[in-house]
């Protein structure tokens, strides 16, 4: 029977807030893979597991929250969306927004997000403002368009949002039996560390579905959560927010997150914790993922690898347990990091004459 992933609202539907009368809007975000990191695991003594976001519809798991926003909107008579970001989110809103065939307006801060980023809002005809400012006051413009102009707002402020990105967890658990012993991520605005720990408390007991009853536990344990911040950005670590965040990481260059009291809550109730990681290793990280695993992902993606690498330099990574980091979003966004050597020189592809001698000698080959 012909079959294909039908995207997280219609997959997890019992354990999401909607109904079958719910008219979905969806470009089949989820059912990403869960890539077996052979050297970090060589690495750590541990299994390693990357849940790799970037194969979402826009390229990054913000489509796991936008699918549930969009729906929720379209669901509420919308007929415009508006978005703070940097960067994802606008790009999903905007590719969403198209599906759903609601206008979309997005707010960013001006030189501050990536050219791939950029260039998805306007394929998708977004209208985008740059703002002359950080992305905390683009979100806080942004809330205040949402309650006083006829405008839904599809930040992660919207509790559709953490919704859909909780299932991340659950899919985590599908393909493993059961939950990791730790789980890392990047940390910027902090839903979806909050998402994460909302699926996998949801997934360890029985669940109240509202259209399918009682649903058993799915899972018999929880992970304890790792969430890392950039050093110029991380807000949970200084215990307050940052007024200038900075950070070459700019999908989590964010200095007051919106999703404050429930990622310590999941931080706290997990048994984790929320570190920082410097921009020079959220780099050898990201360079690791690339030359070693074979993932590309963009640099604030790496945030959380870094410091698996970091904690396990410091000896603070048990062996034999089982970790999964979720890598957030795809190299293509940001590809220019991949462009610089470690000492931070630009690569230089050879020029070779158009001959297979010269080319044969280049790469230092003898004929057979
Ligand atoms: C949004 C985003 C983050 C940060 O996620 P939060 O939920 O804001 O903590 C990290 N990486 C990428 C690629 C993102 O797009």
């Amino acid at each position: 029977m012909a079959h294909q992933w039908r995207g997280v609202i219609r997959e997890y539907a019992e354990r999401l807030p909607v109904t079958e009368a719910t008219k979905v809007i969806t470009l089949g975000e989820g059912g990403t893979p869960l890539v077996h990191a052979e050297k970090l695991s060589e690495l750590t003594g541990s299994v390693v597991y990357l849940k790799v976001e970037g194969m979402n519809p826009t390229g990054s798991f913000k489509d796991r929250g936008m699918t549930m926003a969009m729906t929720a909107a379209v669901e509420a008579g919308a007929k415009a969306v508006v978005c703070a970001s940097t960067g994802n989110t606008s790009a999903s809103a905007a590719a969403y927004a198209t599906a759903a065939g609601l206008k979309c307006a997005v707010l960013v801060p001006e030189g501050k997000i990536s050219m791939g980023k950029l260039s998805q809002a306007i394929a998708h005809g977004a209208t985008l403002l740059q703002v002359d400012g950080n992305f905390d006051n683009c979100l806080d413009i942004a809330r205040k368009l949402g309650e006083s102009y006829p405008v839904f707002l599809v930040n992660s402020v919207n509790p559709a949002r953490i919704q859909g990105q909780k299932t991340g967890a659950f899919e985590v658990v599908d393909a493993l039996g059961d939950a990791p012993d730790i789980h890392v991520l990047p940390v910027g605005n902090a839903g979806n560390i909050s998402a994460y720990w909302k699926g996998y408390k949801e997934y360890s007991a029985p669940f109240e579905s509202g259209t399918a009853g009682t649903l058993p536990a799915v899972s018999t344990k929880t992970p304890a959560m790792w969430g890392f911040q950039a050093a110029g950005a991380a807000p949970f670590v200084a215990g307050h927010p940052i007024t200038e965040p900075d950070t070459i990481a700019t999908a989590i260059r964010i200095g007051n997150p919106a999703s404050w009291d429930t990622a310590v809550a999941a931080r706290d109730e997990s048994g984790g914790l929320i570190e920082a990681v410097t921009d020079e290793e959220i780099l050898d990280a990201h360079r690791w993922l690339s030359s070693k695993e074979g993932v590309f992902v963009e640099p604030g993606s790496a945030a959380g690898v870094a410091g698996l690498i970091k904690k396990h330099a410091a000896g603070q990574v048990p062996t034999g347990k089982t970790i999964v980091i979720t890598v957030t979003g795809h190299g293509l966004k940001d590809p220019q990091w991949a462009l610089r050597t470690a000492d931070g020189s630009d690569v230089q592809p050879v020029s070779v004459p158009n001959d297979v001698v010269s080319v044969a000698n280049e790469l230092g080959l003898d004929a057979k």
